[in-house]
């Protein structure tokens, strides 16, 4: 097999001076194809680039016919170098026309070859093309010129990506800038238009090509070195990443660190004539491209893995690029992996137009904060962050679950018209906001605000909500960064209660565990967490922490009414105990002269099956009682509310679920005990219309939620419902759903769903 004359650096050498000399970007391509041929010693080396409307285009070619050159298109799933560009794997072969994928383009003339050398154009694990050589002997061709080529392509991809060949296949840009359609789920409704910014912003790197080969082989082995370290220490402090990850990621990143297949490929990109940074760049990419490629999850968890650990070595070979104050552009979309609710808040709200994640489910934090601020959602966009470069336009359906990245103008005109189609919804929901919720036949619905930030109860006065039915205290502490103190608390519930006035505020003791975590507070190693150490079970052990948010609350309501309600109660025995909890502290206050509630009433978040079977019991005990209907279905049709993949299962509507409603407001009603449903259940206007048919008479929602419920209010017949949902119960077989039967209701009547 013959020998690369000088090998791969000398290639690469030779490709920087390409790269500097002032000719046109055709000529660049030209001349760099001749190097590689020559320095490959193969007859022929051809670039294709895949363009915006995914087909191959030959750019280039030493040793085809030259005349092909931007003739020869196909496919990106056509012939072999469509099978590299789908697969983003190198593919050698001794003869290439015996290969079924082998499509024959008689325009260039490469019926004459036999051996056929690909590899990816890869960036950020993107496809942008192909670069093929090929040879006339059945040559076979060694792991070091596979590399090699892989190296020559990074040098390649990075002048696709830099936009400078787009002048040459004018009308059709290269792939990265293609328009991107994709669906995730919908995290907080809105649509917003605007330009991408990344969370965390791309590492740029400058230099690709190594002037010293010795150097960065000696500032790589330090980079890791460091690396290595400071993830030793992390995992050894127990200590998080800064974004709360668990010890059980540390020790996969530390894993990864210590990987020695993903070393030597570094070290052997470094070899070839790239710089430390380039090399781990390249590893990174060709991981990228594998891994986005496979559907299971555990895989793609540990692609993310591998993400922070090739972006620890880039920062530390480049250095931390000034993570100082963002300022953001006007309508700013930001796009991360993930974020926690205090990096959102972080954000300067005013410019901020919406939000794309590669994570998050709908009750994540991220997705309450994201609409307590009315900042359109979405989650679950798988490589967000790849697809995506900073300034991009982009727009976020958080109605739909789905995102246009590079919108082209029909899409852009479609969305601005439905924007100014929800602008103007909004205006007649405004318009209701001073009109109470009562339906044609007489019956009050009493409508109310969840909150849990004190930004959320702008939304009191704009909705006309008649009070906070259900104010969430976890997020005080979600988005602090250490355990908020009693005096913290009390400011806090203190404010909560100015800014509702007299207005009425049902506040919920902490619900921590779980899914939701406190950074600041060790995390439980549990086989369940949904079913574990979590919200009440917490306050009943841990007294102390109940004691301290309880007290900050009678002291912030002294003299106003107070409404406290506890979360995951599952036997009115927890409840009694939570109540004598209470009891205590009122009579602490009361005998240091505190002032205390003018009166305080104690309810019940009714969310664990288990309660409806003591139902009459828990509504006598209780003052009120409260659905936390999110809850109460995970629980009851044994479906975890944040894993999307059994989400559709079951339906809100179907007759179990309704049957379980129909028992807590028939009983509670029997009991003379109040009860709200807070669940999202309760935000949507054929789930509410149904509720009301059932003989709920308060719902609490999101503030989105207020304007579209209310019109359905005004315009339902509460009566002819609950006839409808009665005969429908007795006539529908078991577990089946009476959404089609209520939305036929619905049209019927006019009463807008
Ligand atoms: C619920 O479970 O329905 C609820 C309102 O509480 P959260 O979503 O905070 O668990
Ligand atoms: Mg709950």
């Amino acid at each position: 097999m013959p020998a690369a004359p000088g090998g791969p650096r000398l290639l690469l050498r030779r490709l920087r001076e390409a790269m500097a000399e002032p000719v046109s970007p055709q000529a660049r391509l030209d001349r760099i194809v001749t190097l590689i041929a020559a320095n490959v010693i193969a007859e022929v080396c051809s670039v294709y680039v895949l363009s915006n409307d995914n087909i191959l285009e030959l750019f280039a070619t030493e040793g085809l016919n030259r005349e092909a050159v931007h003739l020869t298109r196909m496919r990106s799933d056509e012939g072999l170098v469509g099978l590299i560009a789908q697969t983003a794997e190198p593919l050698s072969l001794s003869d290439a026309q015996s290969h079924p994928a082998f499509s024959y383009r008689p325009e260039t003339g490469e019926e004459a070859y036999h051996a056929f050398l690909g590899v990816p154009l890869l960036r950020a694990g993107n496809t942008l093309g192909v670069l093929v050589v090929q040879n006339k002997t059945y040559r076979v061709y060694s792991e070091e010129e596979i590399e090699a080529l892989q190296t020559t392509a990074m040098v390649l991809s990075e002048m696709i990506a830099s936009g400078e060949l787009q002048a040459l296949a004018p009308g059709s840009g290269p792939a990265t800038r293609r328009a991107v359609s994709q669906r995730g789920v919908a995290l907080a409704d809105g649509i917003g238009l605007g330009h991408v910014v990344l969370h965390e912003p791309r590492i740029v790197i400058k230099q690709l090509i190594a002037e010293n080969v010795d150097r960065e082989v000696e500032r790589l082995e330090l980079a890791i070195g460091e690396v290595r370290s400071a993830i030793d220490d992390l995992v050894e402090r127990g200590d998080s990443i800064g974004t709360g990850e668990s010890r059980e990621v540390l020790e996969t990143v530390r894993m990864f660190a210590h990987d020695k297949g993903w070393l030597r490929r570094m070290r052997e990109a470094v070899q070839s004539g790239l710089t430390a940074e380039a090399a781990v760049e390249r590893v990174q990419s060709d991981n990228r491209a594998r891994m986005m490629r496979q559907s299971d999850p555990y895989l793609r968890d540990r692609l993310h893995d591998l993400d922070d650990l090739a972006n620890r070595l880039l920062r530390t070979l480049i250095g931390h690029e000034g993570n100082g104050e963002r300022v953001l552009p006007e309508n700013a979309i930001l796009v991360a992996r993930s974020m926690g609710p205090a990096a959102l808040l972080d954000y300067d709200r005013a410019k901020l137009r919406g939000v794309v994640l590669e994570e998050g489910g709908p009750t994540s934090h991220i997705a309450i904060v994201a609409r307590a601020l009315g900042i359109p959602a979405v989650g679950e966009i798988a490589n967000a962050t790849a697809l995506c470069d900073a300034g991009d336009a982009i727009i976020v359906d958080g109605a739909t679950g789905e995102i246009q990245v590079r919108p082209g103008p029909e899409i852009e005109a479609a969305y601005g018209e439905m924007v100014r189609v929800r602008a103007k919804r909004q205006e007649q929901y405004r318009a209701l906001r001073d009109q109470p919720a009562v339906t044609r036949d007489g019956v009050a619905i009493g409508l109310q605000l969840n909150a849990g930030l004190l930004i959320d109860l702008a939304h009191l006065a704009e909705t006309g909500a008649e009070g906070v039915g259900l104010f969430r205290t976890e997020l005080q502490f979600m988005v602090a960064q250490r355990m908020p103190s009693a005096a913290e608390q009390q400011t806090l519930y203190e404010a909560v209660f100015a800014a509702t006035g007299d207005l009425p505020v049902t506040v919920r003791t902490l619900d921590i565990g779980g899914d939701k975590i406190l950074p600041y507070m060790p995390a439980l190693e549990e086989e369940n967490p949904a079913l574990g150490w979590r919200a009440i079970r917490i306050g009943l052990d841990r007294p102390a922490l109940l004691r301290v948010q309880l007290r900050a609350l009678l002291k912030a309501a002294g003299g106003r009414p107070l409404k406290i309600m506890f979360p995951m109660v599952a036997t009115v025995d927890e409840f009694t105990r939570a109540k004598a909890i209470v009891e205590r502290e009122m009579a602490h206050l009361r005998r240091h002269g505190h002032p205390l509630p003018s009166v305080c009433r104690l309810g019940v978040m009714v969310e664990v099956p288990s309660l409806l079977f003591q139902i009459d019991e828990i509504a006598r005990a209780a003052d009120f009682l409260s659905v936390g209907s999110n809850d109460l279905m995970q629980f009851l049709f044994a479906v975890d509310r944040e894993n999307r993949r059994v989400a559709g299962r079951f339906d809100t509507l179907s007759v179990p679920a309704l049957r379980a409603f129909r028992l807590i407001a028939e009983r509670a009603a029997a009991a003379g005990c109040p009860a709200t449903v807070c669940g999202e259940i309760g935000g949507k206007p054929l789930e509410a219309m149904a509720l009301i048919g059932l003989g709920f008479r308060h719902l609490s929602m999101s503030p989105a939620a207020i304007g579209p419920v209310k019109a359905m209010v005004l315009n339902l017949d509460a009566s002819a419902v609950a006839d409808l949902i009665e005969t429908e119960m007795a006539r529908a077989g078991d577990g089946e759903s009476l959404r089609p039967a209520l939305s036929a209701f619905a049209k019927a009547h006019g009463v807008p769903i």
